[in-house]
């Protein structure tokens, strides 16, 4: 068997600022990864813009004369979120083995030479794990640190503090393929299939220019969606609390006739308003996390196709 050819996927949404500047680290890595005789000189890196307005489009095609067939471009019709446009990347493109990245320089694109050569010390994924986040802001690590804490609680297998920076073989794509799921959280998918992995430590840095495509609201929803694609805990704590209340409920009836033979009345407008308060913010809730995997299911009974490919390049 020859060497591998290596894919560096890079999504892309509005990054017209770093994305020449991310290239040409990534070019000089993959240049030297193909000398040490790591990789094949069919090597290439693959941009996947996700519907950016800001142009990122028209640069990656003007950076085409300068690296050739070294460059790929695929451009989305729309924006299509940052995991459909990795997946777009690993399933619409050749290579033997593919390494996801960001576009902002925040994984360092030096460390693919380890990674590529865990690949050939026989490991199918290499993920990609901040060791410390201290360029992320307080509010950032507080919060992803809740996250993966409630994603282990709720049961699902995670890698703590790996983003989307990662190898992996054709073959753990070629069975990602076959996972048709319209709600995609793969972080949580890749650990799932089972392969032979290993996680390789790394100092996140800050972002080389431009904003952060993450706002907060982004960031609650994709949390939300991690747990509700990959756990049914939530349903689950509403059959408990539920159970509770009942318990409760319980109590309070004997209480109440309790206070009836001793022949006294019960207390004020306050025994009935409360309960009525609470119980319906419960119920409000209960019903929401319902509706929430119910939303799931429409959106996957649909079955449409998870992104549109407008343009190749
Ligand atoms: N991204 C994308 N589509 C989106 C949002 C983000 O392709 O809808 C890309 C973005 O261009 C970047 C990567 O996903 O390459 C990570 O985004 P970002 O750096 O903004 O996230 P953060 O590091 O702040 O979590
Ligand atoms: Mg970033």
């Amino acid at each position: 068997m020859g060497l591998p050819k290596l894919a560096v996927i890079i999504p892309c949404f509005n990054e017209r600022e770093v994305i020449g500047e991310t290239l040409r680290r990534v070019f000089k890595v993959l240049g030297e990864l193909e000398e040490k005789a790591l990789v094949s000189k069919e090597s290439y890196v693959l941009v996947v813009d996700d519907g950016s307005k800001d142009g990122t489009w028209e640069v990656i095609r003007g950076l085409k004369s300068k690296y050739g067939n070294k460059l790929k471009g695929i451009k989305l019709r729309r924006n299509f979120g940052h995991q459909n446009a990795l997946l777009c990347g690993m399933l619409e493109s050749e290579y033997d083995v593919a390494i996801t990245m960001d576009a902002d320089l925040q994984d360092p694109p030096e460390l693919m030479e380890e990674m590529v050569k865990l690949y050939h010390g026989g490991y199918e994924i290499i993920y990609g794990v901040r060791r410390e986040r201290d360029v992320d802001s307080n509010f950032k690590r507080i919060s992803a640190s809740l996250f993966y804490n409630l994603m282990e609680r709720m049961g699902v297998r995670i890698v703590k503090n790996h983003a989307d920076f990662r190898l992996v073989s054709r073959e753990v794509v070629e069975t990602l393929r076959e996972f048709k799921e319209v709600n995609l959280f793969l972080r949580a998918l890749f650990p799932y299939l089972g392969f032979k992995g290993k996680e390789l430590y790394y100092r996140r840095r800050e972002r080389f220019a431009g904003k952060s495509k993450y706002p907060i609201t982004k960031m609650v929803s994709f949390a939300l969606e991690g747990i509700t694609s990959f756990s049914v805990a939530p349903l689950r704590l509403i059959l408990f609390s539920g159970f509770v209340l009942f318990l409760v409920a319980t109590l309070l009836s004997l209480w109440a006739v309790g206070v009836k033979i001793m022949g006294r009345s019960i207390p004020g407008w306050f025994s009935i308003a409360l309960p009525l308060y609470l119980l319906n913010g419960i119920n409000l809730m209960a019903i929401g996390i319902v509706g929430e995997y119910v939303g799931k299911i429409y959106m996957e009974v649909k079955r449409r196709p998870r992104y549109l490919i407008e343009e190749r390049l």
